[in-house]
């Protein structure tokens, strides 16, 4: 199953690289014919066949005798560009209609229309990134935060292929060992040291689940932390929620209830992607929307990372069992006392309550500032920042947890002293599952699955 994908991967492509509306457009043009259709219709100093590799020009396209633009042309000659064929990318006035003009200049000469993310995915059979690398362009295309782009760009400039390539040439050497003493499986002879192979495999176990265990900040700092906002009806959880939202986004009223669906609002705190979510107060109802909307508020509680359990600073309203939702461990928790304003003299109350407090109030924006702070500590950004490998995608997660299954029955396998064969099986398993990451393994339905999320144009 290596690289089964065939595209029409000999024709010129071209697309639009940028989106309409801005003051400049990028044509992208990759194929062999790029650089010969370019030179029919572009008027420069010199023809691009003459021209050196990785250069600017200017000068004007032209339909027939008439100019349709003036522009500036990229150059770029196989093997050196970005899809590894010879690129051309033309630089055009940003005009819906000048880019139709071009694009459609070069259509009429056989050129065909890229399929989304088809750049990138030529790029990759190529040879010119890993599938890791090439997933992590899209990553960085739709990274919105510090955090979301340093996990994205680690990936594409290829510290985590170095990782898994290191791992990888670690096993290929253990299984080499095994196979050649199933070579010599009638001398009864032992290769690959026990006591060794159980070091080396216990350390790779370690690694491929350390990997796998960072999935779960990755996926947050690429989709966004989750915060749902939660407590009984009236707390002040609306008035929270426009705080981060720094505008009236969520209604606001002295009537129980007023919060039926949930409502999210997205903010930015120390390059990390926040997602509040308001809910609806709960408590018990017989109103059907209202109950709709707790339901909401239950799905809301249930995918959060951190949750702020809102009350006021009165006993009888401290809730400290969360209304019967239990978190799970990777879950946090803040007790959230609103409204200390009503009451500024009186002690936060701390009984029974499980959960860091603290008093706010969502009126005055007192106490904001420190909520503020212990949610930028509650997720460590350390490391993101710090460049380490950090999982940020589903399959490459899924695919870690496979290699570290195969990874765990290898060690038992050891440990009952199975023969070389059975161990050897269960570690090209693990290389399998590892080099679906990269894509040295890979077939046309997964590569396809990935390039078409991306945008035309990559
Ligand atoms: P929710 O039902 O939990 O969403 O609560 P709301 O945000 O709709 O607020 C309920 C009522 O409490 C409104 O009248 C708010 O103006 C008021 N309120 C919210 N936060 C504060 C606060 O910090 N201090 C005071 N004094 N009133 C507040
Ligand atoms: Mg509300």
């Amino acid at each position: 199953m290596i690289s089964s994908y065939i595209a029409n991967d000999n024709d010129t492509i071209i697309a639009p690289a940028t989106p309409a509306g801005g003051a400049i457009c990028v044509i992208r043009l990759s194929g062999a014919k790029a650089i010969e259709l370019c030179d029919k219709v572009f008027h420069g100093r010199k023809a691009l066949k003459d021209a050196v590799a990785a250069t600017l020009h200017y000068g004007f396209i032209k339909d027939g005798d008439e100019v349709i633009d003036d522009v500036v042309i990229g150059l770029f000659r196989s093997p050196h560009s970005y899809t590894g064929e010879d690129v051309v990318e033309i630089s055009s006035h940003g005009s819906r209609y000048i880019v139709e003009r071009i694009i459609s200049l070069f259509r009429d000469m056989g050129v065909r229309m890229a399929e989304a993310g088809e750049f990138t995915r030529r790029a990759f059979l190529a040879g010119r990134m890993d599938l890791s690398q090439a997933e992590a362009v899209a990553d960085i295309i739709a990274a919105d935060s510090r955090a979301s782009l340093t996990v994205a760009a680690t990936q594409m400039r290829g510290a985590y292929s170095a990782e898994l390539q290191e791992l990888r040439d670690k096993l290929l050497h253990i299984t080499s060992l095994l196979e050649l003493e199933l070579d010599f499986s009638e001398e009864d002879v032992e290769f690959a040291d026990r006591t060794q192979l159980a070091e080396l495999l216990n350390t790779l176990h370690d690694k491929v689940s350390s990997l796998a265990r960072t999935f779960a900040l990755g996926n947050a700092l690429k989709h966004g932390v989750v915060v749902a906002i939660a407590g009984r009806p009236n707390v002040g959880k609306s008035t929270l929620l426009n705080i981060f939202a720094g505008e009236e986004r969520a209604m606001v009223s002295d009537i129980a209830g007023t919060t039926r669906d949930t409502i999210e609002s997205i903010c930015n705190i120390d390059g990390v992607t926040y997602r509040f979510i308001d809910t609806a107060g709960m408590h018990a109802t017989s109103d059907r929307l209202e109950k709709m909307g707790i339901e909401r508020t239950e799905q809301a509680l249930r995918k959060a990372h951190i949750i702020l359990w809102v009350c006021e600073n009165d006993v009888c309203n401290i809730i400290s069992d969360l209304d019967g939702f239990i978190p799970n461990n990777e879950q946090k928790v803040f007790r959230i006392i609103n409204k200390i304003d009503l009451n500024p003299n009186k002690p936060i109350e701390l009984q029974n309550c499980p959960y860091p407090t603290l008093g706010i109030s969502a009126k005055t924006g007192e106490g904001i500032s420190t909520l503020i702070d212990n949610l930028s500590a509650a997720v460590d950004t350390s490391t993101a920042f710090n460049g380490d490998v950090i999982v940020s995608n589903q399959r490459h997660y899924e695919a870690l947890h496979q290699a570290e299954n195969s990874l765990s029955s290898a060690i038992t396998a050891l440990k009952n002293n199975t023969s070389a064969d059975l161990m050897s099986e269960d570690i090209r398993q693990v290389i399998y599952h590892l080099g679906t990451i990269t894509g040295e393994i890979t077939s046309e339905d997964i590569l396809k699955n990935i390039f078409s999320k991306f945008c035309i144009g990559k």
